[in-house]
């Protein structure tokens, strides 16, 4: 027999999007279950200093940051569910399933948040040395560099604002750069420049991550320009070259771009009715906290439209112990077919909302 726990709203993932959409539905009186993924918070957890969200004139840790927002949610009833994603089936409508590795849920609606993950150099030994002085997270690893020589690799945002970090420990931090131009915004260079543990090094990539005694020791670089190729010492590598858009999940059921990133209309609906999506998962252009979070409102108020529009036509079951407390394949009152035996309970503390 299978548990699957009735929600109206699974939120997939928890970064400033998913915590800002969690705050709305949550508080709309909807039962929300937010699916954290690895790390509640997701990339902004990982950033040491948030200079620019507003509200923080003193600037905010992305953890501190996170905490803040999941606490809100908290407050207005949303529940958390630390675990991953394994599974979703939006082939047969609303409600849908959504399957973790130790819970199905079945949603009314679903918001996708899932974000974008960092990206691979795909250079030989970056695999081999992970944890061990290939990192994406100067905030987890860059305590472990203490007076050492490191590299960043990137020319974006990412790279400058984690080098800058990264001086609070390391000795000598060298922004290795493809082009001869930095990417990141002006403030961010105009502060890297005026540090003196940082040099860059332009034209410049790294071909391969050399190692011994399960540590990394150096590296290959390459001269964009020239094609010439020299070993250079180092400690670290730390890689911010970038973000791919966790979508995969959603392969076949959701429309995406090229890239692979969920398209939504300007009501952040995908191409599945009840389905909404936010922040990285469908914006590659702005990339931000901020923004993040403004979408992430953005879908929840849709949804929690979509969900009063669906109840003004009786389509919407009510929520109550009673009626979803039922141990028989398929008998959840909607079209819905249910594979499995089902014991379905309702989550959060609203349970006749509708
Ligand atoms: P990004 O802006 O896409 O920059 C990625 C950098 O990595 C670029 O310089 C790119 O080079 C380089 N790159 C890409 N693939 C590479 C490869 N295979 N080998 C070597 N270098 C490679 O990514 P990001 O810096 O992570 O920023 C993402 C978004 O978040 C941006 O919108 C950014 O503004 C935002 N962000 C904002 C802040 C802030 O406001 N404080 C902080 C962090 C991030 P090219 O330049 O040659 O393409």
């Amino acid at each position: 027999m299978n548990t699957i726990k009735r929600v109206r709203v699974a939120i997939i993932g928890s970064g400033p999007a998913g915590l800002t959409a969690a705050i709305y539905t949550a508080r709309a009186q909807l039962s929300t279950v937010v699916i954290t993924g690895n790390q509640v918070g997701g990339q902004i957890a990982t950033t040491h200093d948030v200079d620019n969200f507003p509200g923080f004139p003193e600037g905010v840790t992305g953890p501190d940051l996170t905490e803040r927002m999941r606490a809100q949610a908290e407050r207005f009833g949303a529940e958390f569910d630390y675990d991953l994603v394994t599974e979703v089936d939006f082939t047969t409508g609303s409600p849908f399933r959504v399957k973790t590795y130790g819970s199905e849920y079945l949603a009314d609606a679903v918001i996708v948040t899932i974000g974008a993950s960092p990206r691979k150099l795909g250079v030989p030994g970056e695999d081999d040395f992970i944890g061990r002085g290939v990192s994406w997270c100067a905030t987890c690893d860059g305590w472990f560099f203490r007076g050492k020589d490191i590299l960043v690799v990137g020319g974006g945002d990412s790279a400058l604002q984690e080098a800058i970090f990264l001086t609070k420990f390391a000795d000598k931090v060298t922004v290795v750069h493809r082009r001869e131009e930095l990417r990141a915004s002006v403030a961010l260079q105009a502060r890297a420049f005026n540090n003196p543990k940082i040099a860059f090094q332009y034209n410049t990539v790294i071909d391969a991550i050399h190692g011994a005694d399960q540590r990394v020791n150096g590296v290959t670089l390459r001269d964009t320009v020239t094609g010439a190729t020299t070993e250079r010492p180092t400690n670290g590598v730390f890689i911010f070259v970038g973000y791919d858009p966790n979508s995969n999940l959603f392969a076949g059921q959701l429309n995406m771009g090229a890239q692979g990133y969920v398209i939504v209309d300007g009501q952040m609906a995908t191409n599945v009715p009840g389905v909404f999506a936010g922040g990285e998962i469908h914006d590659d252009v702005f990339r931000q906290a901020i923004t993040a979070a403004g979408q992430g409102c953005a879908a929840a108020l849709m949804t929690v439209n979509w969900i009063g529009e669906r109840e003004g036509q009786g389509l919407l079951q009510t929520l109550t112990d009673d009626a979803l407390t039922v141990e028989t394949p398929a008998v959840v009152e909607t079209a819905v077919p249910v594979a499995m035996p089902a014991v379905i309970e309702t989550v959060g503390a609203v349970a006749a909302q509708s």
